[in-house]
């Protein structure tokens, strides 16, 4: 279909818990709809091993991040288990002004945020098939302690609150899957009239 570019990018919200698979759906995304940007977000936190700065985060001081917040630099902010994590808002904004989607991977309080000022965000909340295979991921990646591991299944359970406020929910059983799913959410709303004005003339 011939027609003018979109005017406005559609801003993606992605969020599920700790151990959900989240980062390996998006790779698999990304690697599929690379017209998409993927928004880094900033961080308090210490990269881990293989993360890199301005790849994965832009990894920040906390005095710096609390600039941020005090120039009102972020579209959204949150803690999250003792660090700071937020969105640029120049970018995302530059972004959507030149017709490019974004894609924010983004807890659950900062969601919130996010659908408080665009009311147009599209919200995916990822979930395992069960707590149980959550648990088992958890504990597969030998990375963290008991302590830690039950601290994630209980920020899990409170971050499943928050689903119904999602406009959908994708079960990651298979990445494939998953992504194939998300990608025909992003199709089907990048047919919703208002994101297709641009192809008809005479309006
Ligand atoms: P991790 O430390 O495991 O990379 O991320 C912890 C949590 O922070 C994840 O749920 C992730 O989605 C969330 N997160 C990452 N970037 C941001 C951000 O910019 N803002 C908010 N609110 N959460 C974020």
């Amino acid at each position: 279909m011939m027609g003018k570019k979109k005017e406005k990018g559609t801003l993606i919200v992605l969020s599920g818990p700790s151990g959900v698979g989240k980062s390996t759906v998006i790779a698999e995304l990304l690697s599929e709809r690379k017209d998409i940007y993927f928004s880094v977000s900033f961080t308090t936190r210490q990269p881990r091993v293989g993360e890199e700065d301005g790849v994965n985060y832009n990894f920040v001081a906390r005095e710096e991040f609390e600039r941020m917040i005090a120039n009102d630099e972020l579209l959204e902010y949150a803690e999250y288990v003792h660090n700071y994590y937020g969105t640029s808002l120049r970018v995302i904004r530059e972004k959507l002004d030149a017709g490019i989607d974004v894609l924010l991977d983004i807890e659950v309080q900062g969601a919130a945020k996010v659908r408080a000022k665009c009311a147009d965000a599209v919200c995916i909340f990822i979930v395992p098939p069960s707590f149980e295979e959550l648990s088992r991921r958890l504990h597969r990646r030998a990375t963290d302690s008991e302590e830690v591991i039950q601290g994630r299944l209980q920020k899990a359970r409170e971050e499943y609150r928050e689903i119904p406020n999602y406009d959908y929910l994708v079960v990651n059983d298979k990445v494939s899957d998953a992504a194939a799913e998300i990608i025909s959410i992003l199709t089907a709303e990048g047919c919703r009239t208002k994101n297709r004005m641009n192809l008809v003339e005479g309006v």
